[in-house]
């Protein structure tokens, strides 16, 4: 056997490399091949790692070739869709990314309301072609994020509360397995797998494609933030926390924290003071979604009311520019029953005490359909949550990134006695426990026992993993 070794490499049998590089209708990259250091990179530019191989896989064929030498060689795995993964499991050093970037088709079928998604679309790839149609799937807020990573979490976003999260519109799925075997996997064909994709992450296999229930949507919507000086964060928080209380579910809202950005939309005497925003968007007629909202905009005075009639694709991009690729980012996420005054103050407290200007928290408004799904339907934890958080501790470089991190862990640790589940999608490398907790007891252990099922060897381990029974 010629074994070939450079650095960030482990050895590796040439001649296996050389017949998987023939059986690719794809590209292998590997350490000093030009565009290497372009695809090893993942949006979080906190993490640097040099994967021995990366598959650009160009069809399902491709994937069963890069798993059947992934298992012959013993190299361990990454699997990649969008590679917005914030602990950044979807690349690894000296092992094999299996890359499913280049996989991007997209069908729409109109009269049956449908979409086919392969595993390498975007969210914004996905949006554009469904809204070409008048249609939507719920997706997540940040365009450039994958479908594929998002969809196994869970997938939260605008339409949630109307629609469901997106498993909840995930028909079925073509998937292969650990084995190197390809299946689907619905309601009707291999059940037990279908409810394990279904918010049990990458543990299960490589989803090649994705099928999606559609809905019809916009192409307006109301949507968009209003803000408020951060001083009147208590006050705002108490106000929104009565005004949603019986809100519709096309009503949905994101309550953010941060410096305001210098965007060309923000006028310039407000940049860089510390705000608060109620983001909205009514999932429904622009009449209707102008009427929910005019409580909260005629609450105290905004600095800056940026919500009204604009086409949901617009909206779905207005986080865009405040989360670009390579930027350091740190997140810490829970779930919280209800916002009580004590969280409100916790919140008011710690939005002040933000110094980087492109840290930010999220707080996710959930309920409505996603918690009329029964608990135990997915695996997907937390369907009784009424709030998400998501505080997000960024730097431009690794200068001040530590102390976003320790604000971000305070801020996380204060809330503490008011954790209830955590969305997987958002955890960090937190270890088994946190991983435990996300899922639940009883869920984890299902899944532990599925997981066992179809990869008894735990190849798939590079995520949020689930240990074989
Ligand atoms: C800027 C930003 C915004 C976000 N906004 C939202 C949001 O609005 N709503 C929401 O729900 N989440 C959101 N998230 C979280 C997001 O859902 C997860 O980070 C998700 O894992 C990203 O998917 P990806 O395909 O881009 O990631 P990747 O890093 O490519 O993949 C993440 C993990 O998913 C698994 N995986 C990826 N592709 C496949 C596949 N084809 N088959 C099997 N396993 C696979 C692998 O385990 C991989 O490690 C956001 C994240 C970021 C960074």
């Amino acid at each position: 056997m010629t074994t070939l070794a450079r650095p960030h490499q482990v050895p590796l049998d040439q001649r296996a490399v050389d017949e998987l590089v023939k059986s690719l209708n794809g590209e292998l990259i590997r350490p000093g091949d030009r565009g290497y250091d372009q695809h090893r990179r993942v949006w979080n530019g906190s993490i640097d790692r040099h994967p021995a191989l990366i598959v650009r896989c160009a069809d399902v064929a491709d994937v069963r070739s890069a798993m059947g030498f992934a298992r012959a060689q013993d190299v361990r795995v990454a699997v990649r869709g969008g590679g917005h993964s914030f602990p950044g499991y979807s690349t690894c050093d000296g092992g094999m990314v299996i890359d499913l970037s280049l996989m991007k088709g997209i069908r729409v079928d109109p009269a049956a309301r449908t979409a086919r998604v392969q595993a390498g679309a975007l969210l914004g790839e996905l949006d554009r072609a469904t809204q070409a149609f008048g249609l939507a799937v719920t997706t997540g807020i940040v365009t450039h994020t994958g479908v594929a990573g998002l969809t196994l979490g869970g997938g939260i976003g605008w339409i949630m509360r109307k629609y469901g999260l997106t498993i909840d519109n995930l028909l079925s799925v073509d998937i292969v397995t650990a084995g190197g075997e390809l299946l689907k996997a619905s309601q009707t064909h291999n059940a037990d797998l279908f409810w394990g994709v279904r918010g049990g992450g990458g543990n299960f296999g490589i989803v090649t494609e994705f099928e999606f229930r559609l809905h019809a949507l916009g192409p307006e919507v109301v949507a968009g933030p209003i803000f408020w000086p951060i001083r009147e964060a208590p006050s705002v928080l108490r106000f929104y926390r009565d005004w949603i209380a019986d809100c519709p579910d096309e009503l949905m809202t994101i309550v953010v924290q941060r410096r305001a950005p210098a965007l060309p939309i923000v006028p310039q005497e407000m940049v860089g003071r510390h705000v608060i925003a109620v983001t909205a968007c009514y999932a429904g007629p622009v009449e209707d979604g102008a009427r929910a909202m005019r409580p909260l905009k005629s609450f105290g005075q905004p600095l800056l009311d940026l919500c009204g009639p604009k086409p949901y694709l617009v909206h779905q991009s207005m986080f865009d520019a405040g989360f670009p690729h390579g930027w350091r980012y740190y997140v810490r996420s829970c779930d919280v029953a209800e916002l009580n005054d004590d969280v409100i103050d916790i919140v008011a407290e710690h939005g002040r005490r933000i110094v980087s200007p492109i840290t930010s928290v999220a707080l996710w408004q959930m309920g409505g359909a996603v918690a009329r799904i029964g608990e135990n339907e997915t695996a997907f934890n937390g369907r009784s949550a009424g709030f998400t958080f998501n505080i997000n501790g960024n730097s431009e470089t690794a200068d001040g990134f530590d102390a976003e991190r320790d604000w971000a862990r305070a801020y996380w640790s204060a809330l503490a006695p008011y954790h209830t589940s955590t969305y997987v999608n958002f955890l960090m490398d937190e270890g088994p426990e946190r991983i435990r907790q996300a899922y639940g007891a009883a869920k984890y252990s299902q899944l532990t026992t599925l997981k066992r099922t179809y990869d008894p060897e735990n190849i798939f381990r590079l995520n949020q993993n689930i240990p074989p029974a």
